[in-house]
């Protein structure tokens, strides 16, 4: 088997494999097998679509960010992207022939970045047609559908708007929506998901907002390293006063009580970083009430809020067991 990358040894090769494998829930010896004839290319290359609607591109940014594998590698060697409007060396009616003859074709993979309007087509139209059309066009001939970010999933920013932007789930209903919903798309919940797919031809396990569990299954708030803090009411207040500095972000509007996403184990920048170490509280991005039902972000004065206060203080919030700072 050839071993892809370049620069890594087949005996590294086969570990992250393996660590892919567990990582999707696939720890049988067939899977880290079929993992790793995917990323080597034995596998056939399955057709990708990537449509864009009322979004800003950062979810095609966190994606080009990937280093695990990198996304030269997956873009050109793994998956086949015949249409993505921000990586594509066409443009004009030969981008759109293409698109309608892999659409035609059918068996993609369609990933959709950002929201659709429904009060108005023309609030986004893309190569002359609302963007509206062209999701439901793709969506009836596609193998999976991906709603990639928070503007895809539930609408995210562009729902705050007038425009009534709706995610994919909105508009699809016939066919499985795989819901990546944090702002932007974690590139490795979108390789990790793609991954799934290709090894096992199923849509991964979902919970019931249609994300997959093995990365939306636990609370930001009981992973947190803060979260002694929380249950002391150890709340930072002044961002100035380094006595403070790892204290809990409840008053500076932290939302991850209500919020389920792996940031605080995953983290972002390959494993560098996420919003609450940093020191600005979780927006709860990759929930359906994001932005406009988790706003004002910044403190603790929103609904949401003060709903988590009041079930902390019903006991309703238990302390975590483990001391996590
Ligand atoms: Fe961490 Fe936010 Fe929970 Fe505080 S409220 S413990 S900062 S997740």
């Amino acid at each position: 088997m050839e071993v892809p990358f370049g620069k890594i040894n087949r005996r590294d090769f086969m570990k992250y494999c393996a660590t892919t494998a567990a990582v999707l829930g696939l720890s049988e010896l067939e899977f880290v097998t079929k993992v790793s004839e995917v990323l080597a290319g034995a596998a056939s290359k399955p057709p990708v679509i990537w449509l864009q609607g009322q979004d800003c591109a950062g979810c095609s940014i966190s994606f080009a960010g990937a280093l695990n594998p990198p996304i030269a590698s997956m873009l050109l060697d793994r998956v086949s992207v015949r249409y993505h409007e921000a990586i594509m060396a066409a443009s004009g009616h030969v981008a759109e022939a293409a698109l309608k003859e892999t659409v035609q074709a059918g068996g993609f993979v369609l990933c959709v970045e950002g929201a659709i309007p429904t009060k108005d087509d023309r609030f986004c139209m893309v190569g002359g047609r609302p963007f509206r059309e062209a999701v439901e066009e793709a969506a009836a001939k596609a193998a999976a559908i991906i709603a990639v970010g928070a503007c895809a999933t539930y609408g995210g920013i562009p729902a705050a708007g007038p425009t009534g932007a709706v995610g994919v789930t909105k508009i699809i209903k016939d066919k499985p929506v795989i819901n990546l919903s944090t702002c932007p798309v974690h590139c490795d919940h979108l390789i990790g998901t793609v991954l799934y797919y290709l090894t096992t031809s199923k849509v991964p396990p979902l919970d019931k907002l249609g994300r997959p569990k093995m990365y939306f299954g636990e609370l930001v708030h009981d992973n947190c390293r803060r979260r002694s803090y929380f249950d002391n009411e150890m709340f930072l207040t002044d961002w100035n006063d380094p006595a403070q500095k790892n204290w809990c972000l409840y008053q500076k509007g932290c939302k991850g009580p209500d919020t389920y996403a792996d940031c605080p184990v995953r983290r972002w920048n390959d494993g560098l970083n996420f919003c609450i170490d940093c020191g600005a509280g979780c927006m709860g991005c990759s929930e359906p009430e994001f932005y406009a039902g988790m706003s004002p972000l910044y403190t603790a004065e929103s609904e949401r809020s003060r709903d988590i206060m009041a079930r902390k203080k019903a006991g309703l919030i238990a302390p975590v067991k483990e001391e996590k700072v």
